[in-house]
C-alpha cells in the first residue's frame, strides 16, 4: 500500500543531545556533581529544583550560589528543545506543542485536560520506523531516538504549564502520561524505561506521577514487551493491534511480519500476569479495512482467550491524514463493532478523540511544520 505524503524528516540522521541532568539516575547525578568538584548534596538540591519546582534554568535556581549555577548550567543543563508553536483546541483544554531539539529535530507533545485529570501524550522518537501506512509519522521514517532527557523534559514543561494555569481551567496538576506521541517507545527501550522511572519516582529522583497513571504503548515488539514485564513496573501496556488477523496486520502494522498476532498476545498475557494490570488494546477503526463484523467477533474471541478479563479495547476513530485514502468508519459501523467485541465478554469502548481540529493524529503537527 502506498500513501503519498510529503517526506517530513528529510534531514540527515543526527546525534543525541549532550548529557542533561534528566538523563542521569541518582547515582549518576551525584557522580556528575562530584566531577564538577561540588559537594554531593548539591546533586539532590539541583534535582529538587528540576523535578520538584519544575525549574530547568539554572539561573533561576536561587538557592545555589552563582558560581555553582554557572558550572551546573554548562555541565548538566544544555539547551534541549525550544517551542516552535503551541496550538490549542477543545476550548483551550487541549494544547499541542511542537518542539525543535538542539539539532533541529522536530517532536511534539499534546496536553489534554479533562474534568478529573490532565494527560500528556509524549513522543519517544523523532519520526518512527514502524511504517504503519495510515499514520503520518510512519510516512517520514525514523529520524532518531529521543534522549531520556528529551522525553522527560516534555513532562516537566507540561507539568509547569498546568501549575502556571497556561491551560484553560486554571492552575492544575499533570496527573497522567501516555507514550502515544511520535515513535515506537519499545524501539527506544532503555531511554524510555529510564524516562518512566524519572516520571514516576518521588522527588528528588522524579516527578512522582503514579505508575498506574502511565501508559506505554507499542505496536507489538513481543520480546521488548516481555522485557518490560520483567522490570516490575505497574504501568499500563497498550498494544496497537488494529486487526486480529495476520493477513491484514502484516500490511497495516508491518512489524507483524516479525511478531505475529499470537506472539504479541502471548507477550501481552505475560505482561498482564507479571504486572497485575489490564492490558489496553488500541484499535484504529478504518472504513472498509478493519471494521467488518467478523473481525470484531474474531478480535473479541482472540482477546478473551489470551487475556480473559484482563483486557480493554479502545476503538479509535481514525483521524485521516492529509492526502490519505484512509478514512474513519461510519458511526453505525463503529457502534456495531463495539457491540460485537463486548458480546464476546471483552470490554470495549470508543476513545474520546481530543485535538482532531489541530491535526492530532500522531505526527501530523510536525508534518505540517
Ligand atoms: S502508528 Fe505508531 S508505530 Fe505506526 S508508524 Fe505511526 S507512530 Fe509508528
Amino acid at each position: 500500500m502506498t500513501v503519498s505524503l510529503p517526506l517530513v524528516f528529510d534531514a540527515p540522521r543526527r546525534g543525541m543531545p549532550p548529557r542533561h541532568l534528566a538523563d542521569l539516575d541518582a547515582e549518576g547525578r551525584r557522580a556528575a556533581v562530584e566531577e564538577l568538584g561540588l559537594p554531593k548534596f548539591r546533586a539532590d538540591q539541583i534535582a529538587r529544583q528540576y523535578y520538584g519546582r519544575l525549574q530547568a534554568d539554572p539561573e533561576q535556581m536561587t538557592d545555589l550560589p552563582a558560581p555553582v549555577r554557572e558550572k551546573i548550567g554548562e555541565a548538566l543543563f544544555p539547551p534541549l528543545m525550544s517551542v516552535v508553536k503551541h496550538v490549542a483546541c477543545d476550548g483551550g483544554e487541549t494544547r499541542k506543542t511542537l518542539w525543535r531539539a538542539g539539532d533541529g529535530t522536530l517532536l511534539e507533545s499534546v496536553l489534554m485536560r479533562y474534568p478529573d485529570r490532565a494527560t500528556l501524550c509524549i513522543s519517544s522518537q523523532a519520526g518512527c520506523g514502524m511504517a504503519c501506512p495510515f499514520c503520518a509519522t510512519g510516512q517520514g521514517g525514523l529520524n532518531r531516538n529521543l534522549s531520556t532527557a528529551e522525553i522527560v523534559d516534555q513532562v516537566r514543561a507540561a507539568a509547569a504549564a498546568m501549575r502556571d494555569g497556561e491551560v484553560a481551567g486554571g492552575p492544575g496538576r499533570l496527573s497522567n502520561i501516555v507514550f502515544m506521541g511520535m515513535g515506537e517507545p519499545l524501539a527506544n527501550y532503555k531511554r524510555v524505561v529510564a524516562a518512566v522511572r524519572r516520571i514516576t519516582s518521588p522527588s528528588p529522583d522524579g516527578f512522582g506521577i503514579s505508575q498506574r497513571n502511565v501508559v506505554v504503548s507499542t505496536v507489538g515488539l513481543a520480546p521488548a514487551i516481555r522485557k518490560l514485564a520483567d522490570e516490575d513496573l505497574s504501568v499500563t501496556l497498550a498494544v496497537s493491534l488494529h486487526t486480529p488477523d495476520d493477513e491484514l496486520r502484516d500490511t497495516l502494522v508491518p512489524v507483524n511480519n516479525r511478531w505475529a498476532v499470537a506472539e504479541v498476545l502471548d507477550a501481552a498475557r505475560y505482561y498482564a500476569d507479571k504486572s497485575g494490570r489490564r492490558v489496553s488494546i488500541e484499535y484504529a477503526l478504518i472504513r472498509d479495512i478493519n471494521d467488518q463484523p467478523w473481525r470484531a467477533d474474531m478480535l473479541g474471541q482472540k482477546l478473551h482467550k489470551a487475556l480473559g478479563s484482563r483486557v480493554h479495547v479502545n476503538v479509535i476513530p481514525l483521524n485521516p491524514t492529509p492526502g490519505s485514502k484512509w478514512d474513519a468508519s461510519p458511526k453505525p459501523v463503529e457502534t456495531e463493532f463495539v457491540r460485537r467485541v463486548n458480546a464476546q465478554g471483552v470490554p470495549c469502548t470508543v476513545r474520546d478523540t481530543r485535538g482532531q481540529e489541530i491535526a492530532a493524529a500522531c505526527g501530523q503537527l510536525a508534518a505540517e511544520g
